[in-house]
């Protein structure tokens, strides 16, 4: 799958396609009542793969505003 960079943030993040799968394809057992912020998700899988904070802010900045996964 290409990898295309976004036209908001400018960067192809590599990470996106993961967190499709392992979080976005289990949004109806993560937030089945679309209750919770999808920025503080993301941010918590961002941390947990060992991106650092700044790394984290930016990739969770971009899945949930730039994209349809969060
Ligand atoms: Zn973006």
């Amino acid at each position: 799958m290409d990898k295309k960079e976004c036209c908001e943030c400018g960067i192809a993040y590599s990470e996106e396609e993961l967190f499709s799968l392992q979080v976005s394809g289990n949004a109806e057992e993560i937030d089945p009542d679309d209750a919770y912020d999808w920025y503080a998700i993301t941010l918590g899988w961002a941390l947990a793969k060992d991106m650092t904070a700044k790394q984290a802010h930016e990739f969770a900045r971009h899945i949930r505003y730039h994209t349809d996964l969060g």
